[in-house]
């Protein structure tokens, strides 16, 4: 008997209740009159008299922990029910720690944001592209160095499949499929096969901006840069332009304004000429409108094009590139108030 009772004080030293029901049905299993340790009691009386003493005691050890360990577990149940006194609802809540945006998207959105308010709204397109939206809708020879293999991601055995090298090509598919008046801005990443350095990186987001109509003149390209560029980089800020060449427009022209750090005077940063390069841009060539199916003798259109990291270098001072693709939350907490 006492071997019995024995494993019953193991048993109930191990008991467990999911709820208040499960409790309930251990109390009947032990405690109750037909319970286990009642009819432990009814044997009783068969013990040998020189052994009573002894089971005796176990016998009362085995209800009193049974008792307890019942009382224990509704214990628990009964604070989950009515709630734990050391909750203190007065107190301070503890901050949450919300994430931030990263520096290239506070750039990237500030960005659209004032190309909206011109009336330009987002186009997006494919990262992997082919050979006709990325080079040769675009002006593109079929000798360009930008076709090359040293600067194109191309994917293997298949030279019309690639990673696209601008956002260009999202500029060809929607004037492919939509009727003038476009006016539009494509924000997106891109990639080039360039080695990794502070200033350089296989790939980098660009911004463009697309406007076809009837009438559009250079004169309303060098608007809408000057309002992007006080908009952007504060109300004093002047641009000048220099004439240059893309495929895709023609005349062309690379957009610099006044180094922001120095107010033109002069600084390291804009090697001492008070003007820093900023994107390019230009008239798009009547080829190109051709080649998306838009008559060029009707409507005439500007694009420009800028890279998020230049932007976001000038604004924010970033001197290493790498930066914006290590995820160091050292570098990204500092863009916290920028949000
Ligand atoms: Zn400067």
């Amino acid at each position: 008997m006492i071997d019995k009772i024995k494993a019953l004080l193991q048993e109930v030293e191990n008991m467990k209740a999911a709820n208040a029901e499960e409790l309930e049905a251990l109390r009947i299993k032990y405690l109750s009159k037909k319970g286990e340790i009642s009819s432990l009691m009814n044997d009783f009386r068969n013990v040998a008299a020189d052994q009573k003493r002894e089971v005796g005691q176990f016998l009362n050890q085995l209800k009193e922990a049974t008792q307890n360990k019942i009382n224990e577990l509704k214990e628990g149940f009964d604070n989950v029910q009515t709630g734990n006194d050391d909750i203190d609802l007065t107190r301070t809540a503890y901050p949450v720690q919300l994430g931030t945006r990263h520096p290239l998207s506070i750039v990237k959105k500030e960005i659209c944001d004032i190309f909206g308010r011109l009336g330009f709204s987002i186009a997006e397109g494919p990262e992997i592209e082919d050979d006709w939206h990325v080079f040769s809708s675009l002006n593109f020879a079929e000798d360009h160095p930008a076709r090359d293999m040293q600067d194109t991601f191309f994917i293997q055995h298949n030279p019309d499949v690639l990673l696209r090298t601008h956002t260009s090509s999202v500029q060809t598919r929607v004037m492919e499929n939509q009727e003038p008046p476009i006016r539009i801005i494509c924000p997106g990443r891109v990639y080039r096969n360039e080695a990794i350095s502070y200033r350089a990186h296989c790939f980098f987001h660009q911004v463009e901006a697309l406007y076809v109509d009837k009438n559009v003149s250079f004169a309303d390209l060098k608007q809408a840069l000057l309002f992007f560029a006080k908009e952007m980089f504060g109300p004093e800020t002047k641009i000048r332009l220099r004439p240059s060449y893309f495929p895709f427009t023609e005349p062309s022209a690379e957009m610099d304004i006044s180094c922001n750090l120095c107010g033109g005077k002069g600084c390291a940063f804009c090697k001492h000429t008070g003007w820093v390069e900023i994107l390019g841009c230009g008239m798009v060539d009547p080829n190109v409108l051709e080649n998306c199916g838009i008559d060029s003798k009707v409507y005439t259109g500007y694009a420009l094009g800028m890279g998020i990291e230049r932007i976001t270098n000038l604004k924010y001072q970033v001197k290493d590139l790498r930066m914006f693709s290590e995820n160091d939350v050292r570098f990204l907490k500092q863009f916290e108030s920028a949000n």
